[in-house]
């Protein structure tokens, strides 16, 4: 790293110690920079400290940033880490290396009928609601089975189980359950941990942190 004082050096520290905790190994662990309603201009200094792997929210967004900067930068990763509609899963399938937000038999169907049609399989996450929250995306626990099943059926490859906790209470427990979920369904990935609680994650097992404003700083309301 050219410059040990970046946001993007800090997160590798902390990530570092957490593993080091955990008895883990740095490698086992994928940063996601979440570069949602950050303009491009925001983005090129990480490109220039050499991270590769970035998430964006939404399709359209998504869209108008990135053929530009992967022009420049075509070893980029893009991550899907918002909900996504089924009417844009073509789109997605298009822009995307990886999804984190299939979590429903609806939207499961579209992404396979858009890789077909593409002849390009995306990786995907299913998204768990660990919390149980009704107004949060995400599979059910108990529906998580039947629709893995139901994945591995479509030729979708999985990539493992993301989610995201409920606000203000401690998350080391709905990561545990996470990691469990992953492990009782055969999935080697776990999505899971943002700015405020990602050494929480990496020690608890996640493979993929999302991380968006201790990189980026905040984003405007
Ligand atoms: C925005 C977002 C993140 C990043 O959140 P920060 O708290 O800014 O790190 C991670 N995951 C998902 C699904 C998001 O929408």
């Amino acid at each position: 790293m050219e410059n040990p004082d970046t946001p993007l050096q800090a997160v590798h520290d902390r990530i570092a110690r957490a593993c080091k905790a955990a008895r883990r190994d740095p490698a086992e662990i994928t940063l996601v920079a979440v570069s949602k309603t950050h303009p491009a201009g925001a983005i090129a200094p990480l490109l220039h400290q050499g991270q590769r792997v970035f998430g964006e929210n939404r399709v359209q967004e998504a869209q108008a940033k990135w053929p530009a900067l992967r022009e420049s930068h075509p070893d980029v990763q893009l991550h899907l880490v918002g909900q996504l509609q089924s009417n844009k899963a073509e789109e997605a399938v298009a822009l995307f290396d990886c999804i984190h937000s299939l979590d429903r038999p609806s939207l499961l169907k579209a992404l396979a009928r858009a890789m077909d049609k593409a002849g390009r399989r995306v990786p995907c996450f299913v998204q768990v609601n660990v919390g149980e929250e009704e107004q949060k995306g995400g599979c059910a626990v108990p529906d998580l089975p039947g629709l893995i099943a139901q994945a591995r059926g479509a030729d979708i490859p999985l990539a493992g189980l993301m989610c995201i906790p409920p606000l203000g209470i401690e998350p080391a427990p709905f990561f545990a359950l996470l990691d469990k979920l992953a492990r009782d369904n055969g999935l080697a990935g776990r999505s899971m941990g943002m700015s405020g609680d990602y050494e929480t994650a990496v020690m608890t097992g996640a493979t993929h942190v999302r991380v968006g404003t201790a990189l980026f700083g905040q984003r405007a309301r």
